[in-house]
């Protein structure tokens, strides 16, 4: 596929979105994949189900979910394996939150192949860790204590960051700026995949207007597509969801 344009004519989206914790990753990923009609698949709301279930994976991740570690790859392959099989992701999908490691990217590029697929693109939001970090401990209404908040950060350095170079590689590899308003960074990612961003406009007023980076044809003003992202803002984004898994 050509690099930095648009995505293969197959038809579908196969994405992967990466990012720091608390990026907005997960918001972004209901918006994306809603408007793209492909589910997004945020393997930490699958574990969070599983530890809120009290299945058997999930009373073996309780705990690892906690600290703010990752769950081991073997069993990351198993819950992601089990997962893209179902007929949903037929058209593609957007997974969010895995691959969080090397060998777990190299499980996912496996994945697909036995099924004849490749990726299409792997997202990077971009947001610096002080930024995050100074947001998630002003908002006084965390999920995670400010130490296990250090650790998720601290593993995303070690563990997940040199995905970066890995997908950079193999020129899939799409930078976002993070640090702006949702809408905004909607409508970037969409120009970063080669989507028509209509909808972002409309929810997003002048902000996502300003946001149209010398806005090729593509992002320009057809109506058709327009109420699709603003569908985005229901409340069935997945983010949403998860947020709330979370909390329970
Ligand atoms: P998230 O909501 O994506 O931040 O995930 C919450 C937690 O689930 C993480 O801190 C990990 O403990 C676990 N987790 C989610 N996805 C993965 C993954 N791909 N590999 C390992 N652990 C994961």
């Amino acid at each position: 596929m050509a690099g930095g344009g648009e995505l293969t004519g197959h038809g579908g989206y196969r994405l992967i979105l990466l990012g720091p914790p608390n990026s907005g990753k997960g918001t972004q990923a209901g918006r994306i994949a809603e408007r793209l009609g492909i589910p997004a698949i945020s393997t930490g709301d699958m574990l969070r189900q599983a530890v809120a279930a009290g299945t058997e994976l999930g009373r073996r991740v309780e705990e690892i979910l906690a600290s703010g570690e990752l769950v081991d790859d073997a069993t990351m392959a198993e819950v992601v394996r089990e997962r893209l099989r179902e007929g949903d992701t037929r058209p593609g999908f957007l997974l969010d939150g895995y691959p969080r490691t090397l060998p777990q990217a190299e499980t996912l590029e496996a994945i697909l192949g036995e099924r004849g697929e490749e990726l299409d693109a792997a997202v990077l939001v971009e947001v610096p860790e002080e930024e995050l970090l100074a947001r998630a401990l002003g908002r006084g209404r965390d999920d995670d204590t400010e130490e296990v908040l250090r650790e998720r950060f601290r593993v995303y350095r070690e563990k997940t960051a040199p995905l970066v170079g890995y997908y950079e590689e193999r020129d899939l590899l799409r930078r976002v700026d993070g640090d702006r308003p949702v809408p905004e960074v909607t409508s970037r990612i969409f120009h970063a995949l080669g989507v028509a961003d209509q909808g972002a406009a409309r929810s997003g007023g002048a902000a996502a207007a300003a946001a149209r980076p010398g806005s090729s044809g593509a992002s320009g003003g057809s109506p058709v597509a327009s109420g699709t992202l603003a569908a985005g803002g229901h409340g069935r984004a997945v983010g949403a969801t998860g947020k709330e898994a979370r909390k329970r």
